[in-house]
């Protein structure tokens, strides 16, 4: 036996030390939704941020990742035992125009269980050519694969459904983009990677049978009641309808902008996927886009909730064959369960706006007077969530409309509104506390942090990520974190082909 077959049985050993427990249920679905796959070698793997709370949360033993047999599976050298990896086939609409997609930089390593049976998708992003790569090369660079990684830990931390990131590993070779930059793989934890644009590739090169096992995979995995419903595609639509109609609410609340609302981008699962050109809104103004492709501003703040009923609208296509045999009744079905949408997302959104006001229970004038406030931090380009925190703070003379009449006589509608509230001022605020981020992504210092780690400096990242972790509770220390940019920062700008 040689040297290189000790290293070889070592590494198996220490696999199993990392503590992956892998259970592949997606290469039991029919072949067409995937092509196996391995991950392409890197030159040399190197940890670049591990998130321990999480691998900790999964099971998985940090230091066993961090060591290089863990550096070189999450980097794609080598495949932990049980993995099976595999690209996920898929379309998707694209600014609005249908594509053939799949996992073109990305492979499923395959279902890890978590210790409490939870099971995830373990992903890695920029893993090399996949047969769904097209023209592309397969691969990511560090800085952007570090931005999905904070900007999806901050989302977590402010309480919405989301991908996760376990690690981002350097991989030791160029990408060639604009320029060469230093390329990195990104290791994703999701509930799943099913999404619209997965039941639309079923429905436009799948059978009917494809389509079907698809449905009852997805209902099975993410909503276990549904799958003893009499109209298992009803069932899936309604479910994804309720789920996406309370994601979209929960990101207007926080301004938070995806940037790249495709259909292929809409997780099935209900949390927020790829993190492309997202960023948040500072100044309040519903027209705000940052992605530097969206040049007619589809994908706007204050267009999201449309266009996620728009996608959703996709998906009750892509199933319609299955909701029902007569096709006049598959599409009254079809839009009889669209039409909630609208309704389902302004509950949310009323719930979680007076929520940030503080109010605990409903008024009929509830409405009109969160408007009004929008209305007026528009007008006066008031930080969305300074105003709220400047508020939740009691300091409304900190706000970018203070001093004038409107806001003086909005101010005393909220005070009396609150005052008709049997509760003490104290439940109030905290309540506030808890609806309103003291810190949130903000671009400008995402964008120094990526700058310095991408330089070698991690400081700044770490920092910002201790920051994030616990958006709500307005430690002093975080306030440098909650300062917004500078006027001439303002005009941020996001690029996708990241
Ligand atoms: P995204 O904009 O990340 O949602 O990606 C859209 C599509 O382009 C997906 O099918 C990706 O897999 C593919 N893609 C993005 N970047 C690359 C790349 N560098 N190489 C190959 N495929 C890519
Ligand atoms: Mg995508």
């Amino acid at each position: 036996m040689t040297n290189e077959d000790d290293a070889v049985k070592g590494s198996a050993a220490t696999a199993a030390g990392a503590g992956w427990r892998f259970d592949n249920s997606y290469v039991r679905l029919p072949e067409t939704f995937y092509k196996k796959q391995n991950p392409a070698p890197v030159r040399a793997p190197a940890i670049v941020a591990l998130n321990e709370p999480l691998a900790r949360s999964l099971g998985l033993d940090a230091d066993a990742l961090r060591g290089e047999l863990g550096a070189a599976s999450l980097a794609g050298n080598r495949v932990p035992e049980g993995a099976e990896p595999l690209a996920q086939a898929y379309a998707g609409h694209q600014f609005g125009h249908f594509n053939m997609l799949g996992d073109g930089r990305a492979l499923l390593l395959g279902e890890h269980l978590a210790p409490q049976g939870e099971r995830v998708d373990i992903q890695l992003k920029g893993s090399g050519r996949t047969p769904f790569s097209r023209g592309g090369d397969g691969r990511a660079a560090l800085g952007p694969m570090l931005r999905e990684y904070i900007i999806s830990e901050a989302m977590h931390a402010l309480g919405i459904p989301t991908t996760r990131s376990l690690a981002v590993t350097s991989t030791g070779q160029p990408v060639v983009r604009e320029e060469e930059l230093p390329g990195a793989v990104l290791t994703r934890v999701a509930a799943s990677h099913i999404r619209v644009g997965t039941f639309q590739y079923a429905s436009q090169w799948g059978t009917v049978d494809d389509l079907r096992a698809l449905t009852v995979y997805a209902l099975r995995r993410h909503f276990p009641g549904g799958a003893s419903e009499e109209n298992l595609a009803l069932a899936l639509l309604q479910e994804t309808i309720r789920r996406q109609a309370r994601l979209i609410a929960q990101w207007q609340l926080v301004g938070f902008i995806h940037g790249v609302m495709n259909t292929d981008n809409m997780a099935i699962s209900g949390e927020t996927i790829d993190y492309g050109p997202c960023a948040f809104m500072d100044v309040y103004d519903p027209a705000t886009v940052f992605s530097s492709i969206d040049r007619q501003g589809r994908y706007a703040y204050g267009n999201q909730p449309p266009i996620a009923a728009w996608n959703l609208a996709r998906l009750a296509e892509a199933l319609l064959p299955l909701l029902d045999a007569d096709e006049d009744r598959a599409i009254e079905l079809a839009e009889d369960a669209l039409g909630t949408f609208p309704g389902q997302y302004r509950r949310h959104w009323l719930e979680g706006m007076r929520a940030k006001l503080g109010l605990g229970n409903e008024e009929p004038e509830d409405e009109a007077l969160i408007e009004e406030l929008l209305e007026q931090m528009h007008k006066a380009q008031a930080d969305y969530t300074n105003t709220f925190r400047a508020l939740t703070l009691g300091r409304p003379e900190e706000t970018a409309m203070a001093g004038t009449e409107a806001f003086e006589s909005w101010l005393a509608r909220w005070n009396a509104r609150r005052g008709r509230q049997e509760e003490a001022e104290d439940a109030v605020r905290e309540r506030m506390r808890a609806a309103n981020p003291a810190v949130i992504p903000r671009n400008h210092r995402v964008e120094e942090a990526l700058e310095a780690a991408v330089g070698g400096d991690l400081g700044p990242m770490e920092r910002l990520l201790a920051a994030l972790a616990n958006p709500y509770a307005y430690a002093p220390e975080q306030e440098p974190y909650a300062l917004p940019p500078q006027p001439s920062g303002r005009r941020y700008r996001t690029y996708c082909g990241t």
